[in-house]
């Protein structure tokens, strides 16, 4: 199976995307972890980085594109994928076919995750995420067992620095003007599944799974 998990920020794609990996046994490939992993290591594309996330910017399309390429051609993607917050731009989603087209597959299908803004405002301003192994919780929505503590690895919880409001409301702009004419892209190619993200979270997932046996 080789899928895209696309939404806006807060649409809960990072939550399903872990459910959506054990199910189809396939690696969830995160540009945001990959780049707040690089930023941590304090390596040097990290430091370029930073700047662009703290800011709610998207890192520019060519870096985007160089560590997706390197990371398809990883062993574990033989078996399949699933990409989430990638593709972001339609260079990065042209880019994309190319890649495939050199690896000889096809994409499976592309999952939209929608919610509206104001429930995104609520789900990232409320957003709890694990130091050690990027679990994503909510104070209210999603909260673990014990305040602060990741239920998975027992890791620290830590809020994102863009999960500010002023950051957000940013981020939300670049959706609306960057990302979403990407639907459109994949409408044509009839890829597209709609899902509603505005359910609780188990209900979002009984979606999801509708979706994916429709495809085995
Ligand atoms: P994304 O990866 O799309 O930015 P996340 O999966 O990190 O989104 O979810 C954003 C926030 O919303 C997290 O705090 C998460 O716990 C919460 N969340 C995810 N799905 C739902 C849902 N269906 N209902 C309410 N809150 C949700
Ligand atoms: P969210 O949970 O809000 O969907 P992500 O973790 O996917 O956020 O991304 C966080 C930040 O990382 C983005 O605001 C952007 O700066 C950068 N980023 C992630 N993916 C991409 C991409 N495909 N293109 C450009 N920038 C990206
Ligand atoms: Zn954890």
């Amino acid at each position: 199976m080789r899928l895209l998990i696309m939404g806006p920020p807060g649409a809960g794609k990072g939550t399903q995307a872990a459910r959506i990996a054990g199910y189809c046994n396939v690696p969830h490939i995160s540009t945001g972890d990959i780049f707040r992993a690089a930023i941590k290591a304090d390596t040097e594309l990290g430091m370029k980085l930073k700047g662009y996330l703290d800011a709610g910017q998207l890192v520019p399309d060519a870096v985007t594109i160089e560590v997706i390429k390197e990371r398809l051609k990883e062993p574990d993607c033989i078996r399949g994928f699933l990409l989430d917050g990638f593709p972001r731009t339609i260079p990065q989603a042209e880019a994309l076919d190319r890649m495939l087209v050199d690896l000889g597959v096809r994409l499976s299908a592309v999952l939209n995750i929608a919610v509206s803004p104001e429930a995104l405002l609520q789900r990232l301003t409320g957003r709890r995420i694990c130091r050690k192994c990027g679990t994503p919780y909510h104070v209210v929505f999603n909260p673990p067992a014990v305040p602060g503590v990741c239920d998975r690895c027992g890791g620290e919880l830590y809020q994102r620095s863009d999960d500010t409001e002023e950051t957000v409301k940013e981020r939300l702009e670049v959706y609306t003007k960057q990302t979403a004419p990407l639907l459109e892209y994949y409408r044509k190619q009839r890829l597209l599944k709609e899902i509603n993200g505005e359910l609780d979270i188990e209900d979002v997932w009984k979606e999801i799974q509708g979706v994916l046996r429709g495809l085995c």
